[in-house]
């Protein structure tokens, strides 16, 4: 998906033939072996991956995410995606993923604890403040940030900046935790408002009540907007009038699902997706919008929370038929552009005020929205092919100027 959404983008721009194969390719990628001892006294063997795959506008940056269906095709893909995106969101990064193909809800605190420092010591080597920084992604938290962290830093010394997206007791920084899911609504109300309207009155629907959904969910309601359906890995919600959105995120917190919310009609399995809305936002699993549902789509746009939710083929039919797509590497940016304000913070061992924190990151995902908008507008392309071929100019000028290539 990723290969065809980049070749595309490339021929907008007439990339020169013998940069495809540096840009397609990773740098680096790394595979490891992640033995943890269970609580029970018997060996697990889990396998990590880091791939970095380019650096030529700076570290590489990207989240880790553990997960049954993590291999070294999702990572590696998933790596290039964070090259495009630091690229069009202009922060000084290249792209990296990591992933451990484990089902985290199977494992005790102290078994995921073990797992991480084990992973983080197999990969040390590769890490560093100025070389490759990791952040969260699906199923990691501050938690996790936090033991990755220590690991590194018991042979490092104290190095808060290896890592962002961690706790705020300790060198997080006081946004970060909401960033993807408050530039999310700070894209879709941009693209909004470059059609003369705002969030007031618009009916939303939300696939995924985790990190990106939920932040996503309370600031668009605080602008305005209602949560028609919500979903989460049980199943989905609707209510007309809206959804109660703080009880949503209490009912979570408790660890229980959205589906037991009261005064609701229940949905089944995917049809979050195709629930009747004016803005879908997928904020899960990759690979949700399809050939084979993107017909039953009703929303006027979908705003891409998760990486990679809609294929190629669908993506392609459902701008033909006039649906409006901000694209992941657009829509979800405010998390790696939080976590360049806590990097940033770290390495200057200063810390910013939220409302600093939230007021740039809402500016520099504004002016990505415009950039990319306005670059479909005048390539006459649609806004992801648009929103990559801009990521490619980036990083080829800055390969070529480095004499990479
Ligand atoms: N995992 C997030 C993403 O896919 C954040 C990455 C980061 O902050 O480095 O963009």
């Amino acid at each position: 998906m990723v290969t065809r959404y980049f070749r595309e983008a490339a021929e907008t721009i007439d990339l020169p033939d013998h940069l495809y194969e540096v840009l397609e390719t990773s740098y680096r990628e790394t595979d490891v072996q992640v033995p943890v001892h269970k609580d029970d006294g018997s060996l697990a063997i889990y396998r990590g991956y880091r791939v970095q795959h380019n650096g030529a506008r700076g570290p590489y940056k990207g989240g880790i995410r553990y997960h049954p269906a993590v291999d070294i095709n999702e990572v590696r893909a998933l790596a290039s995606l964070m090259t495009w995106k630091t690229a069009l969101l202009n922060l000084p990064f290249g792209g990296a993923k990591g992933g451990v193909n484990v089902d985290p809800s199977e494992l005790s605190e102290r078994e995921l604890e073990a797992l991480t420092r084990r992973f983080t010591q197999s990969i040390s080597h590769i890490l560093g403040p100025y070389r490759d920084v990791p952040a969260p992604d699906m199923n990691t938290n501050p938690q996790v940030m936090a033991w990755l962290m220590d690991a590194y830093s018991a042979k490092a010394g104290y190095t808060p900046a290896i890592v962002t997206g961690k706790p705020v007791a300790f060198g997080g920084a006081p946004g970060r935790r909401e960033a993807t899911g408050r530039g999310v609504v700070f894209t879709l109300e941009q693209a909004l408002h470059r059609e003369g309207r705002t969030l007031e009155g618009v009916d939303i629907a939300i696939q995924g009540f985790g990190n990106v959904g939920t932040w996503a969910a309370k600031t668009a309601v605080e602008k305005g907007a209602r949560i028609v359906a919500i979903s989460d890995i049980e199943g989905g919600v609707r209510r007309d009038d809206g959804i109660d959105v703080d009880a949503a995120i209490a009912l979570v917190a408790a660890g229980r699902s959205v589906i037991e919310l009261p005064d609701v009609d229940q949905l089944e399995g995917g049809e979050v997706l195709l629930t009747a809305c004016d803005v879908l936002i997928p904020a899960a699993l990759g690979e949700v919008i399809t050939k084979e549902n993107q017909d039953d789509v009703q929303a006027e746009w979908i705003v891409e929370g998760a990486n990679n939710p809609t294929t190629p083929d669908a993506d392609q039919a459902l701008h033909d038929r006039g649906v409006k797509i901000i694209p992941d590497i657009l829509a979800n940016g405010g998390g790696v552009t939080g976590s360049y304000f806590e990097w940033t913070q770290n390495i200057q061992q200063f810390t910013w005020e939220e409302a600093i924190f939230n007021e740039r990151l809402e500016k520099r995902m504004k002016r990505a929205v415009d950039e990319t908008l306005d670059a479909a507008e005048r390539w006459d392309v649609r806004p992801r092919r648009a929103a990559f071929a801009i990521a490619i100019e980036r990083v080829a000028e800055a390969a070529h100027m480095r004499g990479y290539v």
